[in-house]
């Protein structure tokens, strides 16, 4: 057996009493089968068939009167008499004991004094628990329970008042005081597990003259796994006498089949030596333990601590105590929630708003510009919004340069991918991404929900750092040892020293209802992106459809106008020409119909390309923009005046798939007009663009063209309107008599527009009268940079 071997036992039965002094691993102790009881009770294991002894505990001799050895083999009725064997019998046949000590009866010990007997069953035995109740035989009456205070009233006024809590804390303050009433414990507290496995005191009832505990950390390693194994399955563990001896079993391992004794329900259970001496350093003469759960887990516990000697808690007691920690369990959950009732309906109230403006609104990162926003759908700093291929941001957040590997490193999250409910919370980002640490002051805390299935689009909350100072009861990295008969092993703290620690790069948590409400969000609003998409999908049919009749339709007016046009034109020049129409008024009348007729020729002209345009193919291609805007540049120079306008590219345009002929006409178009309507003798044309990511101000972008490429054309020219924004795209329309700049049909930009859309393209106007405008557009296609 080597001095490092974590378990000398392995492979022989344990015993606390014996091998528990080599504990070098508290993670590793078997404390569900210590092969020891506490010895101020004896503990007798039966065959249920038979209620043969198979095991009993060594100090048979010294309580009950009968060594134990002598008693292996033989019915229980030696130790209970033949009586007491039958109620035994009869109780077992009707009351549910798996796993359940129960009362059966109390008998009297070798020097008189009185025990309360408990049954259960467990791995296919019966342990019958002996307890003493440090009342004589004699004294008590005929039941063996002498008069103790009415513990079912006890615990019915405790149970009233627990239901009443309205805040956790107020929960866990009446929890304190009611066990305290009931079991006359010097100090009673509820200690709650934090995530990482450390707890705090969350509530204290103590004794004058006690040092408070309230609100002291004490490490997760103080309450090993094993322990808080345990405690997911009883309710309740007393321990009596601290410092009392224990009783091992005899023989150590079930005779029959060699497997140690398993006695998790035991209530005299041998305690491990590291809990007994925790207790000790802390002064602690008897305790009583009992567990909080929420959902299988353990939430926290009820510690009762004494410190005046031994303190034996009776099995009514006891029975009121597994009472009250269990409608703790369940108490304690509503008493949250009622505290949160009202943040809860807050919550609700936003998301019901948020989703209606959801529903109106357009695009997604239109929820930035309402009232609520994003950034009142969970309490936060900041909230990013990642999508159509860019950051939106409210609040206090990291800066784009940030968000892109974070958002990079959230992807992968797997709590992120979860097919329900993805979600990644964290109060402590740094931790986990060490990155975090540079943006800790606005970013301690990250909530990221993905958006969309498919496209990448996430949503991050953040939570600032907020300053805590934990205090520990003791250093929480204080691990001593001491020299034991097989090489070191653990002994725990003696030093409960008031240890205080700042914690850095940790937010205010994220609670549960809080997380819930987002996840429920997310869902609703995943299902708005959805409809609405398809409800868009049918809208552009419809629509493609009616533009295409529209299109066929003027193609055929404007082509069958075009023919009895002619003929007004040829019948007038003729009527004009003929020698016995004089009349100067006739010949001035002929003279207008001759111009109008030619007039509307030009008109159907327009109308006959618009429709030609809404219906051409496009010839897609990768085109290079510099070369489709030099060849523009040159169309329009043809038509200059006598002014030199300067054309300026601030940077090299990129390549981009277009039609060739299209995109040189829509640049034709914006730059005539450019040209055109202008007053100043040094016009100044830019041509220029804006990457789909470029950190840029996009003002009136609408959402459709975020994240797109946008191209522009800007004069130094009359400029717009605002009101006239959208006028000037309609066919035929002017903002100007008809002769006035040039003179035009009104057609230009309405075929521009036609153009822009056979791109799958937007094009919008920022302008300011008297200063110049400029017309943006997208043309769907992926640019690349020369
Ligand atoms: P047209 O130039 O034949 O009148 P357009 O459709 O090209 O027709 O333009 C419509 C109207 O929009 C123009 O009449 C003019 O009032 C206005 N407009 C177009 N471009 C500009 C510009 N760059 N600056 C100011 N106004 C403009």
């Amino acid at each position: 057996m080597s001095a490092l071997d974590p378990s000398p036992w392995h492979g022989q039965a344990y015993s606390t009493k014996r091998h528990g002094t080599s504990i070098a691993n508290c993670d590793s102790e078997p404390v569900q089968t210590p092969g020891c009881v506490q010895a101020h009770g004896v503990l007798i294991v039966l065959r249920p068939e038979t209620l043969v002894i198979s095991q009993v505990s060594e100090n048979a001799l010294a309580l009950l009167g009968h060594d134990a050895s002598s008693l292996l083999g033989q019915t229980v009725g030696v130790v209970v008499g033949v009586p007491g064997e039958e109620r035994l019998r009869t109780f077992l046949a009707i009351e549910p004991v798996e796993c359940n000590p129960l009362y059966v009866f109390s008998v009297p010990g070798a020097e008189g004094q009185l025990f309360d007997v408990t049954v259960h069953s467990n791995g296919g035995v019966l342990l019958l628990e002996f307890e003493t109740t440090g009342r004589l035989a004699s004294a008590a009456g005929a039941t063996g329970v002498g008069a103790e205070p009415d513990y079912d009233a006890l615990m019915r006024k405790s149970v009233v008042r627990m239901q009443g809590a309205r805040s956790l804390q107020q929960f866990c303050d009446i929890t304190v005081d009611e066990v305290r009433a009931m079991t006359g414990f010097d100090r009673v507290m509820v200690y709650k597990f934090h995530a990482d496995g450390h707890g705090e005191v969350l509530a204290e009832s103590r004794r004058d003259g006690l040092a408070p505990w309230l609100g002291l950390h004490y490490p997760a390693a103080d309450i090993p796994p094993p322990a808080r194994e345990v405690f997911k399955q009883i309710w309740l563990r007393p321990t009596p006498d601290v410092g009392g001896a224990l009783a091992e079993m005899i023989p150590l391992a079930d005779p029959a089949t060699g497997k140690p004794l398993v006695m998790t329900h035991c209530v005299l259970r041998g305690a491990s030596i590291m809990y007994t001496e925790y207790l000790q350093n802390m002064k602690v003469s008897a305790g009583l333990t009992m567990s909080i759960r929420q959902d299988g887990e353990l939430w926290g516990l009820i510690a009762c601590h004494h410190y005046a000697g031994p303190k034996f808690v009776s099995y009514p007691v006891r029975t009121a105590c597994e009472f009250v920690a269990q409608v703790a369990s369940l108490q304690r959950r509503s008493a949250e929630m009622r505290e949160q009732l009202e943040s809860r309906l807050r919550l609700e109230e936003v998301h019901r708003q948020l989703l209606s403006a959801a529903s109106q609104v357009g695009e997604l990162a239109d929820l930035f510009n309402g009232v609520p926003t994003l950034a009142d759908a969970v309490p936060c700093g900041g909230v990013a919004l990642f999508h159509a291929g860019r950051w939106w941001r409210i609040g206090e957040t990291p800066a784009d340069v940030d968000l892109d590997p974070l958002a990079a490193w959230v992807a992968l999250r797997p709590e992120f991918l979860a097919a329900t409910s993805p979600i990644y919370a964290t109060d402590h980002l740094s931790a986990n991404y060490p990155a975090g640490a540079a943006i800790s002051s606005v970013a301690s805390g990250l909530l990221a929900v993905p958006l969309a299935r498919t496209q990448r689009s996430l949503v991050l909350w953040f939570r600032p750092e907020t300053l805590r100072t934990i205090r520990w009861a003791g250093h929480p990295d204080d691990k001593p040892s001491v020299p034991g008969p097989n090489g070191l092993r653990l002994t725990p703290r003696a030093s409960f020293a008031l240890f205080q620690e700042s914690v850095r790069g940790r937010s205010a948590p994220w609670l549960s209802f809080e997380l819930e409400a987002i996840a429920r969000l997310r869902v609703a609003m995943l299902e708005l992106v959805v409809e609405r998409t398809e409800k868009l999908a049918a809208f552009n049919a419809d629509l493609l459809r009616s533009n295409e009749d529209l299109d066929a339709f003027a193609y055929v007016a404007s082509h069958d106008l075009k023919e009895p046009l002619r003929g007004i034109h040829k019948y007038a020049h003729q009527l004009q020409v003929r020698s016995d129409i004089t009349d100067e008024e006739a010949q001035r009348q002929l003279g207008g119909l001759m111009r109008l007729t030619l007039r509307m020729d030009g008109l159907l002209d327009s109308l006959l390309h618009l429709s030609r345009v809404g219906r051409v193919l496009l010839e897609l291609a990768p085109n290079d923009l510099n070369l489709v805007v030099a060849d523009a540049i040159e169309m329009v120079g043809s038509r200059l005046d006598a002014s030199r306008p300067e054309f300026v590219l601030p940077r090299p345009l990129p390549s981009i798939e277009c039609d060739w002929v299209r995109c040189r006409e829509i640049y034709v178009n914006l730059l005539s007009n450019a040209l055109k309507y202008s007053d100043q003798t040094d016009k100044r044309i830019e041509i220029g663009w804006i990457g789909a990511v470029e950190d840029h101000p996009r003002p009136l972008c609408p959402p459709g063209a975020l994240g797109q490429t946008i191209f522009y054309v800007r004069d130094n020219g009359i400029g717009i309107a605002a009101r006239h924004y959208d006028q000037v795209f309609k066919m035929f329309r002017r903002l100007h008599t008809r002769d006035a700049y040039g003179g035009g049909s009104g057609t230009g930009l309405a075929i521009v527009k036609k153009l822009v859309e056979r791109h799958r393209g937007q094009i919008w106007i920022e302008s300011e009268p008297g200063v110049g405008s400029t017309f943006y557009f997208t043309l769907s296609g992926e640019a690349r940079q020369l």
